[in-house]
């Protein structure tokens, strides 16, 4: 189904908007041929731009290196200050920042927003991390010593990012890398060049404001090469990569290899179980946000629905019937709750997946058309999709980074957690019930082996309290809050000897 319906501002509008919100950030334009700003909105090129040459990114990684030996000394709430200037101007341009995500990512705007919310709330995070970076003290076995466990700053960490969340996974990584003793080069998306300029502007800005070295952040503007070259450079201690399983795959066993250390933060095949005893009302808020929120196009969407077959056909009428309302559009619009898919490429992906779930005994229950607008012919805007599959079939298992929602039906517990965890992805999970006991089971160990367990909510959303990132193929690596940071320092032990004995662990004599 096709419809032709979309109404949508002109490339000309976003391309002034976005240029207005660069320049009250204070961020100049590397104008140039190598690669285009490019809106998702109209599907259409902004203006050209000069991408960072390899020479240049070679440069910026010394200078990081040298900026880190000054940095790596200065007091922890001293680099939090850093953070916390760069929180203060984060909401200063809020409203500026979020008109960069939905010119370039497609976010609605309370989406947009919301992902600036999230870097400021990191960077407050940040801050009062600059005051916790705790070592412990252990019992040591001989009189006289002491045992103790020291954190020390790792070096240069590389960012590489994905296009859909592409400012706020950048200030996961970075306010939080800056007060562990870090310098930061970040190599974004693509896709997302003008949210980078703006973010990383803010961040010289703030390093200006409270006396930091000009090189503790550095960005690459261009494709993945430059992204290769953080992987395989040996000054580049820790690589933080987000972004497709795919790439997840070429870069760990590289960066491996010279005995880097990665955080790979990949693709998501997220599902909810629905049980019997659900609030329905509650549920279907949260699948539908969780599904069709982003466009489908988070690494948290809510990609299969698990439900009692009790419930299945009752829960179902009432997701088709939601979807069917969902308006469909200009991002820039507060009546809009689904924007653009990132690119024609993508669109054609979720075609191919509803096809292939055809074929694979599915039956796509709404959804799936294209709406079309007669200014933007290169937009690609999609109605999200439901689709009834009889079992978990390959297209399933895969990510579709689009908004389709399988359902499957389940009779007993489980048998749903089977199903549950039966995908190559690990990120986050959802179960809706009013049944402690299986709430409990399926927080449990026999329960979903993903990074993010959630009750009675959807799977997307997630606070930046609590640390992110999921198991399995989606890359093992934990980001944001709780204690994440331990993964951008290096642990050092410390046995001090205070007596005047030369006591050897495990009663060895010598001598
Ligand atoms: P992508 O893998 O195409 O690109 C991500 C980044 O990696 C880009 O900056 C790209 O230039 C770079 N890159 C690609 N190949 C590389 C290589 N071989 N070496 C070095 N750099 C390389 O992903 P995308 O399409 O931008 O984003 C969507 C994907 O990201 C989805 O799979 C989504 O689930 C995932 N994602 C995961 C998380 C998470 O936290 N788990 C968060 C956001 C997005």
């Amino acid at each position: 189904m096709t419809g032709t319906d979309v109404t949508l501002p002109t490339t000309e509008d976003l391309r002034e908007r976005a240029l207005a919100a660069l320049r009250r950030v204070g961020a100049e334009v590397p104008e140039g041929s190598d690669f285009a700003a490019r809106t998702p909105i109209t599907g259409e090129d902004l203006f050209g731009l000069r991408a960072t040459t390899g020479a240049e990114a070679d440069e910026a990684i010394r200078r990081a290196a040298e900026a880190f030996r000054t940095w790596r000394v200065t007091p922890a709430p001293r680099r939090g200050e850093l953070a916390r200037r760069l929180g203060e101007l984060l909401r200063e341009h809020k409203g500026d920042l979020a008109d960069l995500i939905t010119v370039e990512a497609g976010k609605i705007r309370s989406e947009a927003l919301g992902e600036v919310q999230e870097m400021i709330d990191i960077c407050d995070f940040a801050v009062g991390l600059s005051r916790q970076l705790y070592g412990r003290t252990i019992a040591s076995e001989r009189p006289g010593h002491r045992l103790a466990e020291t954190w020390h700053p790792l070096g240069v960490v590389g960012v590489i990012s994905a296009f859909n969340f592409p400012a706020a996974v950048w200030s996961w990584n970075t306010a939080v890398a800056l007060v562990c003793g870090d310098t930061v080069v970040w190599k974004p998306s693509e896709l997302t060049p003008l949210i980078s300029l703006a973010s990383s502007r803010l961040l010289a800005r703030a390093a200006q404001d409270v006396g930091a070295p000009a090189d503790v952040h550095a960005l690459l503007l261009g494709d993945r090469d430059l992204g290769e070259r953080l992987v395989d450079d040996r000054r580049v201690a820790l690589v933080s990569a987000t972004g497709s399983t795919r790439m997840g795959r070429e870069v760990g066993p590289r960066v491996a290899a010279r005995f880097g250390r990665t955080l790979l933060e990949l693709g998501g095949n997220n599902a909810a179980v629905v049980a019997p005893s659900a609030d329905l009302d509650l549920a279907v808020q949260g699948i539908v946000f969780a599904a069709a929120g982003t466009a489908g196009q988070r690494c948290t969407t809510l990609r299969r629905l698990i439900v009692h077959r009790d419930i299945a056909d009752t829960l179902v009428d009432r997701l088709t019937t939601a979807y069917r309302k969902l308006p469909i559009g200009d991002p820039f619009e507060d009546s809009t709750l689904v924007g653009p898919l990132i690119s024609e490429g993508a669109r054609q992906t979720m075609e191919d997946a509803l096809t292939r779930a055809r074929a694979e005994g599915g039956t796509v229950l709404v959804g799936g058309g294209r709406r079309t607008s007669g200014t933007a012919p290169r937009a690609a805007y999609v109605e999200p999709a439901i689709v009834r599959m009889e079992q978990q079939t390959d297209v399933v298992r895969e990510e579709t980074f689009a908004p389709v929602l399988y359902v499957l039906t389940y009779d007993t517990l489980e048998e749903a957690v089977d199903l549950h965890n039966d995908v190559p992805q690990g990120l986050s999970s959802s179960i809706f019930t009013r049944d402690q006991q299986e709430a409990e089971r399926f927080l449990s160990a026999e329960g979903s082996d993903c990074g993010i367990v959630n009750v009675n909510i959807g799977t997307s959303g997630a606070e930046i309290g609590g640390a992110f990132g999921g198991e399995k193929e989606t890359g093992g690596g934990r980001e944001s809050g709780s204690d994440s940071w331990r993964a951008y320092m290096r642990p050092a032990t410390n046995t001090i000897n205070y007596s005047s004995e030369l006591a050897l662990a495990q009663n060895v004599s010598f001598l």
